[in-house]
């Protein structure tokens, strides 16, 4: 396993380094009267915190009221190291390089792949080699890598993957005997959930939907992620909306995931339309041109799903609810549509909307977990 830095840093280095990362360019006479701290502590952490090359001095900010010197401006030296995230669904694999502020370097998308405990070290080192080949020189290198894994984490471990055959598969050891940085696991919803609250930290209690070959739910409560008691928790896919209905891959019947997930509403477009090759978007642009067929499937599936909201809102009252997959993506009323369906008591409060940072949300939110651990900063905001 990988040494968890956290702790190797005194706190106030944290909370210096955490304002300038989500405030900054900032003074150290601002800093000094954000934090509290007298101007010498400031200073002399800030030092510190310039000799490790994690911060810089950056031009000249505007002076006081009063008159006097301008002073030096601080900012996160966001060069001075990388951060890989990787989500890896049931048939592509997703790829970003993140500079130290989560910001993007370079992204790689791999769709249409095979997906297989086989092979997937042998895939995910060679692609890694690809994508961080040619990283501009830093003084940390690549500082870590969090992978979006469609299914249930716990303690950095896979329990369990309906979508491949990962589950009890020990892919963190596997990658670490190749690769020398910390490597993260985390379940893709719950990331998705990382990503919504780093980008809108207002929202101190949000659920996540991510719907893709399954459907799962991030939780974030009191500004820190909910996972449960064996990170089972937010596996909304097994929700039962349908007293004996379809049968599902957990091995019970009536599960949300048989009935809103894209797969079954890509499947039964495709067998009853006869267009086999069908993508998502033909299914929007059916939906579009008021296709009896797509409608009917569409308004299924956000049917299903608002026994999911209602069910959801009644057990964590969130003050948001987002929605992350492509048909939403294409469709901009699909959260909307939702909220109109849900009665009264849970409808009154809530906010339904689409995840803020779109197609690439788990792969920010994988940055987020990557760079929090290796800054210790208790807060990270992303300005994306
Ligand atoms: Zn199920």
């Amino acid at each position: 396993m990988f040494a968890n830095r956290t702790g190797i840093r005194e706190t106030n280095e944290r909370t210096v380094l955490s304002v300038i990362l989500n405030e900054g360019p900032l003074s150290r006479a601002q800093l000094s009267e954000k934090i509290g701290l007298n101007k010498a502590s400031v200073s002399a952490i800030v030092k510190t915190l310039i000799d490790q090359q994690l911060i810089k001095e950056v031009g000249i900010g505007e002076s006081t009221i009063q008159g006097g010197r301008k002073p030096i401006m601080l900012e996160l030296n966001k060069a001075a190291g990388f951060a890989i995230s990787v989500d890896i669904g049931h048939d592509y694999i997703d790829t970003m390089v993140h500079y130290l502020d989560g910001s993007t370097l370079k992204r790689k998308l791999l769709p249409f792949r095979v997906v297989e405990k086989a092979t997937i070290t042998a895939d995910l080192v060679t692609i890694l080699q690809e994508i961080t080949a040619q990283l501009p020189e830093s003084p940390f290198g690549i500082v870590g890598m969090t992978i979006a894994i469609h299914g249930i984490i716990h303690n950095n471990a896979i329990d369990f993957t309906p979508v491949y055959d990962f589950s009890d598969f020990p892919l963190a050891e596997e990658l670490e005997k190749h690769l020398d940085y910390p490597i993260f696991l985390e379940n893709e919803a719950n990331l998705l959930a990382l990503s919504e609250h780093a980008k809108n930290s207002a929202f101190s209690n949000l659920v996540c939907i991510s719907i893709h070959a399954g459907v799962g739910a991030g939780i974030i409560m009191n500004d820190q992620l909910y996972t449960g008691e064996n990170g089972l928790s937010g596996e909304i896919g097994h929700m039962i909306v349908q007293v004996n209905g379809n049968p599902c891959t957990c091995g019970g019947n009536g599960c949300l995931q048989t009935y809103s997930s894209e797969k079954v509403l890509l499947d039964t477009y495709r067998e009853l339309s006869g267009n086999k090759e069908a993508i998502i978007p033909d299914v929007y642009r059916a939906y579009a041109k008021n296709d009896a067929l797509a409608m009917k499937l569409i308004n299924n599936m956000i049917d299903y799903l608002t026994i999911a909201v209602h069910n959801i809102i009644t057990l964590y009252n969130p003050r948001v609810i987002a929605i992350h997959s492509e048909i939403s993506r294409l469709l901009p009323e699909f959260p909307e549509k939702i909220k109109h369906k849900l009665p009264h008591l849970t409808s009154a409060n809530i906010q339904m909307k689409h995840a803020s940072l779109g197609e690439e949300a788990i792969l920010f939110g994988a940055a987020v977990v990557t760079i929090a651990n290796f800054l210790e900063v208790p807060r990270f905001e992303l300005k994306k």
